[in-house]
């Protein structure tokens, strides 16, 4: 079997926004989604769908998987992913293994173990070792309202959707203590700060928060490498930790060695796809630290984390971000029921996006 062909898609979702509530993660009023999927074709009629991370850099991923990446792929045994995902590295090494290389690494590994699934008619999970889990606790993670009402409204929708476990994106105690009031004590509460803070601020405010009873603080410090300082905020703030959106294997290794982490979140579509995620699991496992992956994402990738999810060791909360959106490829795939998801069934990632969709959605 060999790839004949690997094709970038990026697909814009309008999302549905109640009233005026626009959010503004990074300062921006964001009123659409954007996603990077890819489709690895092959000479026997499989196909694969991966997913990249679809940040500030998706053009230049995009550029990078077209130009370069996936003709490194083309004429390649697809079900050889750690050979095929060794070669990217070992030629990219001298141009930077992280952000838009890992991004392109990141679809192309979702999409051949999607193929690897199909190949093989099982479910992924099941590849990765399978489990009795049919369904999945999501939690809602809401975007950065700042307004202290507008995060009570969206904690409150959040339950009323079967939701038990929320996150908010604020940075504020009263935006934050709004999500706590609304939640009430029970509801496991975490909050994700995307770096706001110098060491000796994290450590003050995860103090004033310690009433507040959060699960953790997310990625409490700038800048994110200073795996010290995270460390620092978990032990002097008191406050359980999470960060590793951004991290590759190797950074989580410097950062379990600091001890900075209570939670770790490996994100499919970041770190190298399925295969990289599996190592940190592992990692993970040897320095006693929890996992618990980074979803913010509405296709592929999300469906890749639910069968990582699944075939873990431990149950495990999966992140959705709180939009909604009219039409989207994926379905109903993307959308828990009663706050849970359904892990899929059929072979591969189980979930193929709908051209239909695809074409009435696609900008590039
Ligand atoms: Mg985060």
């Amino acid at each position: 079997m060999k790839i004949t062909k690997i094709e970038t898609i990026v697909v814009k979702m309008p999302m549905l926004i109640e009233g005026n509530a626009v959010p503004h993660p990074g300062g921006r009023p964001m009123t659409a989604v954007e996603v990077l999927m890819l489709r690895v074709d092959t000479d026997e009629g499989v196909s694969g769908w991966g997913e990249a991370s679809a940040n500030r850099l998706l053009p230049a991923t995009k550029t990078a998987i077209d130009t370069l990446i996936a003709p490194m792929c083309i004429g390649r045994d697809p079900t050889a992913i750690t050979d095929i995902a060794h070669h990217i590295e070992r030629t990219l090494g001298g141009s930077g293994r992280s952000s838009v290389s890992r991004y392109a690494m990141s679809a192309i590994d979702i999409a051949l173990w999607d193929i690897a699934g199909k190949i093989a008619g099982l479910p992924l999970y099941r590849l990765l070792g399978g489990s009795l889990r049919r369904d999945l606790p999501g939690y809602a993670s809401l975007l950065r309202y700042s307004d202290p009402a507008t995060v009570a409204r969206y904690t409150e929708r959040g339950l009323k959707r079967g939701y038990r476990h929320v996150k908010l994106h604020e940075i504020t105690y009263p935006a934050i203590k709004a999500g706590r009031d609304a939640a009430g004590a029970e509801i496991p509460l975490m909050v994700d700060v995307n770096c706001a803070w110098n060491v000796d601020d994290a450590i003050k405010m995860a103090r004033k928060l310690e009433p507040l009873d959060l699960k953790w603080i997310e990625e409490p410090v700038w800048p994110p490498e200073n795996f010290a300082g995270i460390a620092r905020a978990r032990h002097e703030g008191g406050v359980a930790t999470a960060a590793g959106e951004n991290a590759t294997f190797s950074d989580f290794y410097g950062m379990f060695q600091a001890g900075s982490l209570s939670y770790a979140q490996p994100s499919v579509a970041r770190v190298g796809g399925i295969t990289q995620f599996r190592k940190v699991l592992a990692l993970a496992e040897a320095f006693g630290v929890e996992v618990v992956p980074h979803s913010a994402y509405f296709g592929p990738g999300l469906i890749a984390t639910l069968h990582c999810a699944a075939a873990m060791q431990t149950e495990t909360i999966v992140e959705r971000y709180d939009i909604d959106f009219a039409v989207n490829p994926m379905h109903e795939a993307i959308n828990p029921v009663n706050g849970r998801f359904s892990v899929p069934q059929a072979p591969g990632l189980g979930v193929e996006p709908d051209m239909a969709v695809i074409e009435k959605l696609r900008i590039a």
